[in-house]
C-alpha cells in the first residue's frame, strides 16, 4: 500500500530556527516587505497585526499583504491570502518564497490552516520556503528586526505535509 503515498507532497527543506543576520539577502527583504504592510493591517477586533509577503517568480515581484478584520469575523482575511491574492489577480501564481511577521511573546505565528491551503494550492509539486519573523513593536519601523532575532524558517510542505491536491 506504500505505492499509494507517493503522490502526497513532501517537504524538500529541513526546518530550522536561523538568526535573522545569517539570512540571504533576498529574504531579510521579504520580511522587511511582510513587516511594513503589517503596520496597515485593520485588526479593530483582536488588535493582532499580520503580514505576509510572497516573491512571485521568475519575475522577482514582491506581493504583500495585510490581515483584513469585519464585524461579521467570517469575512476576515488573513494576510497571506491576502497577499496572494493581490498575486493572482496582477497575473502571478508561482512563487518562490514566503514571509509571514507578527507579534506574541513567545512564539512563532504561523499561518492558520485554511492558509496553509491557499498557500499549498500555488506550490504545485515544488515546497516553498517560509520564513517567520516576530515584529518587536518597541523597535523602529525602519529597522524591525535585529541580527540576533529568531527566525523559523520552514516551507509549505513542512506545514502542510500529505496535503489535498488535485492535480
Ligand atoms: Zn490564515
Amino acid at each position: 500500500m506504500t505505492h499509494l503515498l507517493k503522490g502526497f507532497a513532501q517537504p524538500e527543506i529541513k526546518e530550522t530556527v536561523a538568526n535573522y543576520g545569517s539570512l540571504d539577502a533576498t529574504v531579510k527583504e521579504l520580511l522587511l516587505s511582510a513587516h511594513a504592510v503589517r503596520q496597515r493591517a485593520y485588526t479593530p477586533y483582536s488588535n493582532f497585526k499580520v503580514g505576509a509577503a510572497f516573491r512571485a517568480t521568475p519575475s522577482d515581484i514582491i506581493f504583500n499583504g495585510c490581515n483584513v478584520e469585519n464585524a461579521a469575523f467570517t469575512p476576515t482575511a488573513c494576510a497571506e491570502r491576502t497577499a496572494l491574492t493581490k498575486a493572482v489577480s496582477e497575473g502571478y501564481q508561482k512563487f518562490s518564497t514566503g514571509a509571514v511577521v507578527a507579534y506574541a511573546p513567545d512564539v512563532f505565528t504561523s499561518p492558520c490552516g485554511v492558509c496553509r491551503q491557499f498557500i499549498r494550492e500555488f506550490a504545485g509539486n515544488t515546497d516553498v520556503p517560509i520564513y517567520i519573523a516576530r515584529a518587536i513593536e518597541e523597535r523602529s519601523p525602519t529597522e524591525p528586526f535585529v541580527d540576533d532575532d529568531p527566525v523559523l524558517c520552514t516551507s509549505i510542505f513542512n506545514l502542510l505535509p500529505n496535503s489535498f491536491h488535485t492535480y
